[in-house]
């Protein structure tokens, strides 16, 4: 078995050259998102990408979408997200995110434009459960989405952050998210078949060259996101791979 991650953004918060970093897990006929940055729906059609049925990728080819944590490179297309499904898909959108985040999820970034709507004659309340169903993905519990698996790990990290394990009984990926080097957290992916790792600048990231040091045998299952621009030039010079814009990555089990 197996399952195929669509790579539609792997650039950090600041880059222009890429989409914030973000992707979509298909197996069969379901589509799991991962992070919503800016400009989603553009973003959806930036790669040529198609749902099952052979449509341009949309919001309403989404079975539901996992937010990683509430920087904007992750979150800042949620709330066009979901006022279009609300009003022109018309149906909520099944939502996966640790508790912690979720408990501003609404209060802090959401409520104060999507809580209130003109209806022509007065303006009426809105609430979450107006545009999504919230599921919260505790700490290493397992949660069942669709056709996965997926356990969380809390990263270091400005700001409350989950790394994800995802498998589909029998392929596995490992996403890092966001986070500052950390090697505990590396052995922890790498448990999974397949590994896609940030690198990007500042503390609350894991420099190129730390993760450049690693075993070589997690480095040949390992592809980079989180790309600032600035070292798009570098991938040339490691020996680590980039992931890349565009590409079907299949994620496959040990044979
Ligand atoms: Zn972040």
């Amino acid at each position: 078995m197996a399952f195929d991650m669509l790579m539609n953004g792997v650039g950090n918060a600041f880059a222009v050259e890429s989409w914030g970093t973000h992707f979509l897990l298909q197996k069969d006929d379901y589509l799991l998102g991962v992070d919503c940055p800016d400009s989603y729906r553009r973003a959806l059609r930036a790669n040529g990408f198609e749902n099952a049925d052979g449509l341009p990728l949309d919001v309403d080819s989404l079975d539901g979408l996992v937010i990683t944590h509430l920087h904007g490179d992750h979150v800042n297309g949620l709330e066009m997200l979901l006022a279009y499904r609300r009003y022109i898909v018309g149906e909520p959108l099944d939502l996966y995110m640790h508790p912690q985040a979720a408990d501003h999820l609404w209060d802090r970034r959401l409520e104060v434009s999507l809580g209130q709507s003109w209806n022509g004659e007065r303006h009426e309340s809105l609430y979450p459960e107006d545009y999504y169903e919230l599921h919260p993905i505790p700490w290493e519990t397992p949660v069942e989405i669709g056709p996965f698996e997926i356990e969380t790990r809390k990263t270091i990290h400005h700001i409350t952050t989950m790394a994800m394990r995802v498998n589909d009984g029998d392929a596995s990926l490992g996403y890092s998210c966001d986070t500052a080097f950390d090697p505990d957290l590396i052995d922890w992916l790498a448990k999974a078949d397949a590994i896609l790792h940030e690198t990007s600048l500042g503390p609350g990231h894991t420099p190129l060259q730390a993760l450049e040091g690693l075993d070589p045998e997690i480095k040949q299952r390992m592809r980079l996101a989180h790309l600032p621009d600035e070292l798009l030039d570098l991938a040339d010079d490691t020996d680590l791979d980039f992931a890349e814009e565009g590409a079907i990555y299949r994620v496959a089990g040990s044979p």
